[in-house]
């Protein structure tokens, strides 16, 4: 429920977006209040005429390193307008798979058109729920693929992270949800397991919100065409081969041999023979 509640937040700005994606890992505390107990350690928060040794046990969030957002090399539009128009690249096909890829990208929430293109990488996220952290944040062990252009959010592997969950889970209990990157974060907490139990620790761990992305089915596109032709901006970003420049789509550059009539093949340095690049393209999609 807090989850969504924050996450209706996204209708608005991109700052204000990752600002209430960190105050949902970070709980209802106060950014600058929350940094403040973790600068001062061990000392106890101590308000006048206030018993404080039950709050000097609770775990403390701080924001570490902002998620690193999906970034694109380069930027082409799709005309909506131009659909299937002779000679165009516009085409039906062209249109679903970039609305699938949208669609991997994007959350439901409580914005007017019902989504928003997602601010944090998304990621399948298998986890065991280590420790509870209250107001379902949990210390989770878990594995998820590595996502974004060139790997930018690194996969996990038996790695332990921070995770906000849609509905309150057991310890030991294990799931599966679709998490969105939100950054990394600084956890002061007393661990409750083995062998670490009882330890007031620090750890910086990547932190995930859980979400549900848009549902990729025929119904979903006349909506999102619709967002478009209303004038929402959508942009959508995907991996595209394109053929390389260096050696223009050859795989080999060729060099003349001194004193003789004849050249010699090299591998291009760019592609390394492989004749066409991957490029992360940000497609503006326009009516
Ligand atoms: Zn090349």
């Amino acid at each position: 429920m807090i989850a969504r509640l924050f996450l209706a937040l996204l209708a608005t700005t991109v700052a204000l977006t990752v600002q209430a994606q960190t105050t949902t890992i970070l709980g209802t505390k106060k950014p600058e209040a929350a940094a403040e107990t973790a600068a001062a350690g061990e000392k106890k928060p101590v308000a006048a005429g206030t018993v404080a040794a039950v709050e000097d046990e609770s775990p403390v969030i701080t924001p570490f390193r902002p998620a690193n957002l999906p970034a694109a090399k380069n930027t082409r539009t799709f005309q909506l307008g131009k659909l299937n128009k002779p000679a165009a690249t516009e085409t039906t096909k062209e249109l679903q798979r970039l609305f699938s890829a949208y669609a991997q990208q994007s959350i439901v929430d409580g914005s007017p058109t019902g989504f928003s293109k997602a601010t944090g990488y998304l990621a399948t996220i298998n986890y065991s729920i280590l420790q509870d952290l209250g107001d379902k944040r949990y210390l989770v062990k878990a594995a998820w693929p590595a996502a974004g252009p060139n790997d930018a959010l690194a996969a996990g592997v038996d790695t332990m992270a921070v995770l906000l969950l849609e509905r309150a889970v057991k310890t030991g209990e294990t799931g599966r949800c679709t998490g969105m990157h939100v950054g990394t974060v600084s956890l002061l907490f007393t661990a409750s397991f083995a062998p670490l139990t009882g330890k007031r620790l620090t750890l910086r761990r990547e932190a995930f919100v859980e979400c549900t992305t848009l549902d990729d089915a025929p119904a979903g596109l006349p909506k999102f065409i619709d967002k478009i032709l209303r004038g929402a901006e959508v942009s959508v970003t995907t991996n595209e081969v394109i053929p390389c420049k260096k050696c223009g789509g050859l795989g080999f550059t060729s060099e003349k041999i001194k004193g003789s009539l004849s050249e010699k093949h090299i591998n291009c340095s760019v592609c390394d023979g492989a004749k066409s690049i991957v490029l992360p393209t940000e497609t503006k999609i326009i009516p």
